[in-house]
């Protein structure tokens, strides 16, 4: 049997009928990992001892009943989450060697319902780039094509899905870092409306736009582990207090007559031409399979995303990186007095990227620019905001592209951060304004590469989103290809 092959939904069936135990389960995945990833490169650490006791527990619980809604499931998490006991390096040196004492509420609640940590996959340092070649270890390579990028910063759990070393992962998604991946690998992603899910454990980028969500093969899939990491909790002030809805129950939401919102900016200048054609022909099934009506509308403040996240995220980044200061976590460098210290740490610890957002992050903070910076993109993200809120009044759904383009090869854009900053286009705006965002595949470009798919929803909107992505993923069925590693 080819396990990997399974969405977590059929490997969960298969686990609840004793069709296979989680031990056998989680061996053929690690045993997948060590015969592969050395080409994918999509896990800083497959924590194997920990995932086979894990597994044979959860064997033992179900041999005596004791039945936990993921039991068994084996599932990866990215390296910017942390887990007790184990590793969390955002991929930089600074955290090279630092050991949580505690998991994040998202990995306690994983393990709460039963779930098997398989390990910690890999991402852009910090969760600060499109592309996951920041990490300061080494980049992870597309699964569909190794010559290419897999996207970023969330690339090895999206990597690791599209492989099947796992058939689900958490993620973390500031301005797309889940959405993206997921479109270059061929995977699902799913960002979460901002609040829904906890940040308590997730290492902070830009606390006012991060949030954890899914990636696995399949929209239902990604309703199944939302289900599971949704959520309040008292640990994250700003997790909202909303009831968690039955996201699979939802999935069969009918939708007939519903409206789709396309959005003229979304189809400018820079959009692949492939990409637009395989968008464009989803709409077509939207509308002609599925019975929704779709219509352009406009979201005019979109040409100021870019600029607005690249002052926004930096300023929080500055604030939220100060920690790092080699007293409290991670690395230290000695010198002859403190501040040498301060410098000696933060140069070797961060790296290139990293601290270039510090600096233009500290820039926009800083007195007399503040205003001119900060402010203004603050209102601008109001902006924003405003123009979904006023699109929302008249559709139910948006519809667009998740990236320019499909994925583009290593090295490609390493040394033009802008190129870099630019694939995040028609991400962005989502997290600013806090809404739902999906990405999901929808066809292949001429040269076998995945294109995705972006479905944007209001706040809360989960189970409508979702619900509308499982009825198209149902249609094209792209979760049964799999690429040859
Ligand atoms: N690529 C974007 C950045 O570099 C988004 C990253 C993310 O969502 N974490 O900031």
């Amino acid at each position: 049997m080819e396990w990997h092959k399974l969405p977590l939904a059929a490997q969960l069936e298969k686990l609840r009928a004793g069709e296979v135990e989680s031990l056998a389960l989680t061996r053929a995945l690690l045993e997948r990992i060590k015969e592969k990833d050395s080409r994918i490169k999509a896990f800083l650490k497959v924590t194997e001892e920990e995932a086979l006791a894990a597994a044979e527990e959860a064997d033992r619980k179900r041999r005596a009943g004791e039945e936990r809604p993921l039991l068994g499931l084996p599932l990866a998490i990215k390296d910017n989450i942390c887990t007790r006991g184990i590793t969390t390096t955002c991929a930089s040196k600074i955290l090279a060697n630092f050991v949580p004492p505690f998991d994040a509420t998202v990995v306690e609640r994983l393990k709460e319902a039963g779930a098997v940590i398989l390990g910690k996959t890999n991402l852009d340092e910090f969760a600060m780039g499109s592309s996951t070649e920041n990490s300061a270890f080494f980049p992870t390579k597309n699964p569909w094509d190794p010559s290419r990028v897999p996207g970023g910063s969330s690339g090895g759990s999206a990597a690791a899905v599209a492989a099947g070393f796992c058939s689900g992962a958490l993620g973390s998604d500031t301005g797309g870092s889940i959405r993206q991946p997921a479109s270059f690998c061929g995977v699902v992603g799913l960002k979460p409306t901002y609040g829904r899910v906890s940040r308590y454990g997730l290492v902070a980028f830009a606390s006012s736009l991060d949030q954890i969500g899914p990636l696995t093969r399949t929209v239902k899939d990604a309703a199944l582990l939302l289900q599971y990491i949704a959520g309040h909790d008292p640990k994250d002030s700003t997790s909202a207090p909303e009831e968690v809805p039955d996201y699979l129950a939802a999935l069969k939401t009918d939708l007939k007559g519903k409206k789709i919102g396309v959005p003229k900016e979304y189809f400018g200048e820079g959009l692949d031409e492939e990409v637009r054609q395989k968008v464009e022909d989803a709409l077509r099934i939207f509308r002609e399979e599925l019975g929704l009506e779709t219509k352009e509308i406009s979201l005019p403040h979109t040409p100021y995303a870019v600029a607005t996240y690249y002052i926004i995220a930096p300023a929080e980044a500055s604030s939220n990186l100060a920690r790092y200061d080699g007293v409290k976590y991670g690395l230290r460098v000695e010198a002859d007095d403190l501040i040498e210290m301060y410098k000696k740490t933060r140069s070797q610890g961060f790296g290139p990227e990293v601290k270039r957002r510090i600096m233009i992050g500290t820039y926009a903070l800083s007195a007399g620019y503040y205003d001119a910076y900060y402010k203004k993109a603050s209102q601008v993200r109001t902006l924003i905001a405003r123009d979904f809120e006023e699109a929302f009044r008249e559709v139910d759904f948006i519809i667009g592209p998740v990236a320019p383009t499909p994925a583009f090869k290593l090295e490609e854009r390493v040394d033009d951060p802008l190129k870099m900053y630019l694939s995040d286009i028609y991400t962005i705006s989502v997290n600013l304004a806090g809404i739902v965002g999906l990405s999901l595949p929808c066809g292949f470009s001429k040269e076998g590469l995945p294109v995705g798919l972006q479905i944007m929803g209001p706040h809360f909107s989960e189970p409508q989103t979702l619900a509308l992505g499982h009825q198209f993923e149902e249609i094209l069925k792209l979760y049964e290809k799999y690429p040859e590693i």
